[in-house]
């Protein structure tokens, strides 16, 4: 099958990413070509010969041992009844709408017959925004806590109504600082209390040891073993001033959780806080967030994830 489209020239506009994927086959022939980009191999015996079936959409057959390969196979798309052109459609959205979306917004956005499918939809590509091998943040970190409103109840699906904001949840948070002033990878993650054990606990998981750890004068952060500990207290000076990019995320995320969610619920806090992390750490790198959210398998260049963001 030949292929329509290279894998590196994906447009970024909504406008231009219609035309590119204008229909389910456009979206099929990208899947191929990262599938098989020097041509059709069987993955059960490794012939190269191989033919598309008519009788069955996207799927091919080995023409040594007959074993029949979806295109769809192993990513979020197999087996799903919405059609491929809309989920390449709601992956591009969630990576590359600086703000993502809410499931009503994405219903309405994509034609969505029920609201269900959009959440459905989000709820799956949300799933591939969880990276189990996270690597930790090193060097110059700032680590700061806010709290983030929560809901309790779902909004009524006409949205608008019953925001009430019935209390609030601790979220900790992480960036590198990069040089030239700029911010690196971030991590959050909502916590029970502010208490010294928790947020040095978190700060464990999330910096590597021996890394510059930069915080506010907060008590709690005293005695921190294994690394190098720089407490800001400088009289009244506001906290943005004395740690910017933090409070950048923070503002970011509560902009971003009242904006698109009307407050976030808490049930569902730590996948938003995923989704929020996700994007933001992919921010300089759509293309691979967008084959990352469809469960296509991403190579990484061999590239220091510094030089990718300053890039
Ligand atoms: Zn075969």
């Amino acid at each position: 099958m030949p292929s329509r489209w290279h894998i590196n020239d994906r447009p970024q506009s909504l406008t231009a990413f219609l035309r590119r994927f204008p229909d389910d086959a456009a979206c099929a022939s990208y899947l191929h070509e990262k599938r098989w980009p020097d041509g059709f191999v069987c993955p059960a015996c490794g012939a190269c010969k191989g033919w598309e079936l008519s009788s069955k959409r996207w799927t091919w057959e080995c023409g040594e041992c007959g074993r029949q390969t979806s295109v769809t196979a192993g990513t979020v798309m197999h087996r799903s009844k919405v059609s491929l052109r809309t989920w390449f459609l709601a992956a591009h959205i969630m990576a590359t709408h600086s703000n993502g979306m809410s499931a009503l917004q994405m219903q309405a956005h994509l034609g969505l017959g029920s609201y269900k499918t959009a959440w459905l939809l989000l709820h799956k590509l949300r799933r591939a925004m969880v990276n189990p091998e996270r690597d930790l943040l090193v060097g110059d970190v700032e680590v700061d806590e806010t709290t983030l409103p929560y809901r309790t109840k779902r909004d009524p699906v006409g949205g608008g109504q019953g925001r009430s904001t019935i209390g609030k949840m601790v979220v900790v948070g992480a960036v590198e600082l990069l040089e030239g002033n700029a911010p690196g990878r971030i991590r959050l993650e909502t916590v029970p209390d502010y208490s010294g054990s928790t947020l040095k606990g978190f700060i464990r998981d999330v910096v590597e040891p021996r890394s510059e750890i930069w915080t506010d004068g907060n008590e709690s952060y005293a005695g921190m073993t294994g690394y190098s500990h720089h407490p800001r207290v400088i009289g009244n000076m506001a906290a943005h001033i004395l740690m910017p990019w933090i409070h950048r995320v923070f503002s970011n995320l509560k902009r971003w959780a009242m904006g698109t969610y009307h407050g976030l619920r808490k049930k569902h806090i730590a996948s938003y806080l995923d989704e929020f992390v996700f994007r933001w750490n992919r921010r300089r790198w759509r293309q691979v967030a967008f084959d990352k959210l469809l469960g296509l398998s991403v190579r990484i260049p061999p590239m220091g994830y510094r030089e990718l963001v300053e890039g």
